[in-house]
């Protein structure tokens, strides 16, 4: 019996040890206690001037390596922590987390760097979240244009009153409000003027292609003329290639986001990257 247990039998093994790790269940039940277990991290994303290659921006990406599951990416837990309302929690650990890293980074090479941090829907519903923010500025001295949040299309149409007053705090406070993945979305233009953005970032799905489809070429165009005319920053996502970043800044976008200009990292790198690039305009 034992013999005929072979890589087989290992393989199905491994396939039920992967499906049980991809329930949402098993991954809810995971997340418990996961915050208090200093489970999760930070990492952080270059985003530069196109123009000028400057380090203008940072994004936190939420990082869970848990004890039971290993690293499990964040695609797939935060969906899960939003079901069950965990996100509120953990949204506010990287909240504090990410404005006490700029608070910390204010002293040294990255004085004037501004966090951008995603926000999901639940989080914006919280009445506690406006305070939240302006406490996380306060206790870390950072000046309000210092945080930018991140939301996607899908939480602009959940609960469009309540979210159009909070962003208005939000903005009325000076802290940014960018709306990311855009054009993958429900992409409704009228978005766009309805609420209080001042940033739009062109989802990667359009930036992938942009050397070699007409098509994403054009929308990227179109995308960032219709930005420019609304007074809005545009950043690019994605970008991985010197040809996307040549084309994207010819055609007017303002930051790059992505693997050609770096991958997210630890906070000790992000300090590296910087000192690098500073050191470089210093001496070029
Ligand atoms: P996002 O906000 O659109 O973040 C960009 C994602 O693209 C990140 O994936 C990043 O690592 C990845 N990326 C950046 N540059 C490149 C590139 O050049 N090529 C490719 N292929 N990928 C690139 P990540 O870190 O796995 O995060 C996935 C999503 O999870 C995020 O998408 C965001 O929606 C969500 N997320 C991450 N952290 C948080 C958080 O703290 N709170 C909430 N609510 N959502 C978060
Ligand atoms: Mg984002
Ligand atoms: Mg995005
Ligand atoms: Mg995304």
């Amino acid at each position: 019996e034992a013999k005929k247990a072979g890589r087989g039998e290992q393989r199905t093994f491994h396939d039920a040890m992967n499906a049980f790790a991809k329930d949402g269940l098993v991954i809810d039940g995971a997340l418990r206690g996961a915050i208090e277990a200093n489970e999760f991290y930070l990492v952080y994303q270059p985003i530069t001037n196109a123009h000028t290659g400057q380090l203008t921006k940072v994004e936190a990406l939420l990082r869970w390596n848990s004890s039971l599951l290993g690293p499990v990416s964040p695609d797939r837990f935060i969906p899960v922590a939003e079901d069950s309302g965990m996100i509120i929690a953990l949204g506010t650990w990287v909240l504090e987390q990410a404005c006490r890293q700029v608070g910390a980074w204010k002293k040294g090479v990255l004085d004037d760097v501004t966090i951008s941090i995603n926000v999901s829907a639940r989080q914006l519903a919280d009445p506690q979240f406006v305070t939240l923010v302006s406490q996380a500025l306060i206790h870390n001295g950072l000046s309000p244009h210092q945080l930018e949040l991140e939301l996607t299309e899908r939480v602009l149409i959940d609960d469009t009153a309540n979210v159009q007053a909070v962003l208005g705090r939000l903005r009325a406070l000076g802290v940014g409000i960018s709306l990311d993945d855009f054009g993958t979305g429900y992409s409704s233009l009228s978005y766009l003027t309805q609420f209080h953005l001042n940033t739009l970032k062109i989802d990667r799905a359009f930036v992938m292609d942009i050397e070699h489809s007409e098509r994403s070429n054009s929308l990227v165009h179109a995308i960032i003329a219709m930005g420019h005319s609304l007074g809005l920053q545009l950043v690019a996502e994605g970008v991985e290639t010197g040809g996307q970043a040549a084309i994207l800044e010819k055609m007017g976008c303002h930051y790059l986001q992505g693997y050609h200009i770096a991958k997210p990292v630890p906070p000790e790198d992000l300090l590296r990257f910087a000192s690098h690039l500073s050191g470089a305009v210093r001496t070029g």
